[in-house]
């Protein structure tokens, strides 16, 4: 895949600003999330396709696009993912589309995606912010695997190797923060948001317009 004038290169005022999160599943990440886009103006969550099998309490087109593993091949096919990955034997992916009409319309959007695509988003040298959640330790990261009791043993020793890999890629994420407890984590990663909206290369319209308010002939 190639970067596109668009999406690559420098930031530019006007246009939104794409973070990503990655986080072990069961460590509470879409909550986390959810909170945060609620309560922070201007930032959306992208709603990811996926080929697995809707769960209780899901919605089509509101928990993720949820299309069938042909379907999704097709779309592979033809490039319409920014990044897709194959996770636990299901593929969950990011439109491209869709994240271009978000960004070009000036809001910002948190990919919730796993390591495999994080590093995709990489690849393509697309400017973003990539946060990993950590648990606070794999111990407790079990406990609510199993508290959450979706999981067959099988399941959660699987979530669980997974787990031991995909935090071995946290220190190469911008930020990390600990989900320890939900408020005090979603108000860190409302700090990330502002620290990262309040960079120089995204303040330049402001700067500008201050500026020249300093001009003696003003
Ligand atoms: P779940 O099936 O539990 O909702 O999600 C399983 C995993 O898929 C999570 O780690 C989640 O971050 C990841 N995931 C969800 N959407 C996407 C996506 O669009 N791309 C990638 N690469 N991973 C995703």
């Amino acid at each position: 895949m190639s970067r596109t004038a668009e999406t690559g290169g420098t930031a530019k005022p006007g246009r939104g600003q794409l973070f990503i999160v990655s986080a072990p599943s069961g460590t509470g990440k879409t909550t986390l999330i959810e909170r945060l886009v609620r309560t922070v103006p201007g930032l959306r969550m992208s709603r990811s396709y996926t080929s697995r099998p809707v769960r209780e309490g899901e919605q089509d087109g509101v928990d993720y696009q949820f299309i069938s593993r042909a379907a999704f091949e097709e779309r592979i096919a033809r490039g319409a993912f920014l990044e897709w990955a194959d996770v636990f034997g299901n593929y969950y992916g990011t439109s491209r589309d869709d994240t271009e009409r978000v960004l070009a319309g000036g809001e910002d959007l948190v990919l919730v995606i796993d390591v495999q695509g994080a590093r995709q988003v990489r690849a393509l040298g697309l400017v973003h912010t990539a946060v990993f959640v950590l648990p606070p330790s794999a111990a407790i990261l079990e406990q609510r695997l199993r508290g959450r009791s979706r999981d067959s043993e099988e399941q959660i020793r699987r979530r669980l190797d997974v787990a031991r890999d995909e935090v071995a890629d946290a220190s190469s994420y911008d930020y990390v923060v600990i989900n320890d407890e939900v408020d005090p984590c979603v108000e860190r990663l409302r700090g990330i948001v502002a620290a990262e909206r309040a960079r120089i290369a995204r303040m330049r319209d402001e700067i500008d317009r201050v500026t020249c308010t300093f001009r003696s002939d003003a």
